[in-house]
Order: C-alpha cells, then structure tokens, then sequence
C-alpha cells in the first residue's frame, strides 16, 4: 500500500478518475491539520471512490504499541514500532500554559553515542524515513486533538541524530511547512543536532525559519570528545565557524543546549571559558539537568545550588540563560531516557 505522504501517486490516482482536486485537499486538510480519525478523513471524498482509496492508500507507517502517561507532569511517552518491528519513542509535553509540544524521533537508535544517553547505548541504528517521522506526528496530533488541544511545537529531541538522517529529515520537514499538508509555521520546529557542521549548514539554507538547537554541553576539547565522540571529527572550531554562519543566514539565535554533569562540566573554568566560546554568537543558552541513567555511572547531575551558581555566572557574563526542567521522569520520557529501558525489559522478559 501506498503512503498517504506520496502526493505525485494520489494526484495520479485522482486524475485516473477525474476527480476535482477540492475533495482530497479537505481531505489531507482534516487528516493532517485537524488531525481527525481516517474514517472520518476519507469520508470528504465522494462515496464511490472511498473504498478504493483505502484500499490503496494506507494512513499510518508505524503501530502505536505502548503509552505511558506521567503521573508528575502533563508528559506521555508514546512507543512505536516500525514495520520491521524496531521500537521507537515519541513524547508529548503538555506544559501549564496549555501549550503543547511533540517531541519526535528521526532515527531507532544512534550513531553518535553521546556518553550521557540512552539511545546511543541501543545496538540498531536505523534512519527513519519521512513517512515515519511524519507519522509520530499524526498519531500524536489525534491524541492532543481529541484533548481539545493544539499542536504547538514540534521539536527533533527524541531518539536519533536528525543530521545523520538528512535526506528524511528535509522531506519531513517540507510537508510540515507545506500548507497543503500540516502547515505548521517553520518557526514552531526546532531542530536539535549534536553538531555536524556541513548538515547545520544546509538545514539553515534549506529552512532558514526552522530553529536550530545544538547540544554543547562542553567547551574544553578533551571534555567534549569525551562526552561526544562526534566532536573528534568535528572539532570546536568548525563547530564555532558553523555557529557564526547559521546565525548569519538565520537571523536569529541558535539554542545551546548545555548538560550540567557534576565536576565534569560544570566548574570555574568552564564558567569561564563557555561565554568567552560564545562571545561572538547570538545564542539562548538552555541548561538542562542531567537525568541519570544506568549505562553511565560514572556521571552525576550538578547539585541544584552549583545549578544555579552556573546559570547566575552565565548571566552575568552578558548571556541569556534558561533552565529545562524534562518532564515525564516517572515514564522514562526525560532527555536522553528513550527506548533504551523499554529494550531490555523486553531482553530480560
Ligand atoms: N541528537 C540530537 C537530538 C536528540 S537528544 C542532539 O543530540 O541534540 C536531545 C537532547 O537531550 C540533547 O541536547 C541531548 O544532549 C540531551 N540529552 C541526552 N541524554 C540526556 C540525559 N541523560 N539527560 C539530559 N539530557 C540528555
């Protein structure tokens, strides 16, 4: 069966039948702007052709297998599973404001292996395609519909490194600016990358509007190899000039993510040397408290004093600072938390 997404098969499909193109443009519109059911959706098209678009056309590429809501927070975990049965992790976050954000996955898996994270610990790394980041969306934005809620934000924070994933990445992105498809203003997507400059590069000609956040996390070469084996083919200098040329074809700050890991990154000299690093940039720096997981023992989260002596100290170098709190903790859902847990409960089962 085909994708709802391959758009050059169903214009031809609509032109075989000579049908007007106003009923399937309400249709993808209620589909994927009102996120309303399948059924529901079809049912703009004239009767005699519904059962041979579903026979045709199939709505979702990947099976919603588990849910999970927090208990502390407005956070749900939802788990997919592809077709060749990998699993793969999407987070709603319902914060007070009664906004709301999706958090998607680009790849199963990751090659980056950051030390700090989860998925980088799984042993599959598999990209997605377009339709299957798209999906998470679909799936998603009918759970948050049928809440009487909109679809604010969609942010690239879940499992996989979306610039190892480039291809998929710009398709996906194109049909959530497309009006014709979710019509979601580029600026309401933030893509988050462990920092490979040529992608960061492309991604901000492409789609100059769509945010970008990089994870830093570090600014002292042998601290950042560490933590991120990607830093040893992209070092802090390529990264620094990347940096400069984003914001210039941008406009507009990048958001810097930065993990604060006890003694490793959160000391004097890094409070020295991360806005001397920053100087020259236009950025919003975004600390994020370190949520533990097993495979890393060796790392702590900064105490929530040394926390806010760093934010103070950054913000009193001249820069604009904000604390992330993750929500969904008690599901797993946090940063760096996904998949990886569901995985070896289904080893160990
Ligand atoms: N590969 C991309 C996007 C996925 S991770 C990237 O690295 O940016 C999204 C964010 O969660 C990144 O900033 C990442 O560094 C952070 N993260 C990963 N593991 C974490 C953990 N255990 N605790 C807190 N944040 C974590």
């Amino acid at each position: 069966m085909t994708s709802i997404f391959a758009q050059d098969t169903i214009d031809a499909w609509r032109r075989e039948r000579q049908l007007d193109p106003e009923p399937l443009r309400r249709l993808r519109a209620s589909f994927l702007r009102k996120f309303e059911g399948w059924k529901r959706a079809v049912e703009h098209l004239p009767p005699e052709h519904r059962d041979d678009f579903r026979r045709r056309f199939t709505p979702h590429s990947l099976t919603l297998a588990d849910r999970r809501d927090s208990n502390l927070d407005g956070a749900s975990k939802l788990l997919f599973r592809t077709a060749g049965d990998l699993p793969l992790e999407s987070v709603i976050l319902r914060v007070a404001s009664g906004r709301t954000s999706l958090c998607v996955s680009s790849q199963v898996g990751c090659a980056a292996r950051c030390d700090f994270c989860a998925t980088g610990r799984m042993d599959i790394v598999k990209n997605l395609s377009a339709e299957e980041i798209l999906d998470q969306v679909v799936q998603a934005g009918q759970i948050i519909a049928a809440e009487g809620r909109r679809l604010r934000n969609i942010v690239f924070m879940g499992m996989g490194e979306p610039l190892h994933n480039e291809p998929e990445l710009h398709r996906a992105l194109a049909l959530l600016v497309d009006p014709l498809s979710f019509n979601l203003h580029p600026s309401r997507i933030m893509v988050s990358t462990v920092g490979i400059p040529p992608g960061m590069l492309r991604l901000a000609q492409l789609h100059p509007q769509v945010r970008l956040a990089l994870s830093l996390h570090s600014v002292r070469p042998d601290v950042r190899q560490t933590l991120m084996p990607i830093s040893l083919r992209h070092g802090l200098d390529e990264l620094h000039s990347a940096m400069r040329e984003v914001t210039r074809i941008q406009q507009r700050e990048i958001m810097v993510e930065y993990l604060l890991l006890a003694g490793v990154n959160d000391t004097a000299e890094d409070l020295r040397l991360l806005p001397e690093f920053l100087r020259d940039i236009n950025v919003h720096v975004n600390l994020i408290p370190y949520n533990p997981i097993d495979d890393a023992p060796h790392l702590a989260a900064s105490s929530p004093e040394r926390s806010r002596q760093f934010a103070a100290g950054l913000k009193a170098a001249g820069l604009r600072v904000t604390t992330r709190y993750s929500l969904g903790s008690d599901v797993a859902a946090a940063c760096g938390q996904l998949v990886r847990g569901h995985q070896r409960r289904r080893v160990n089962a």
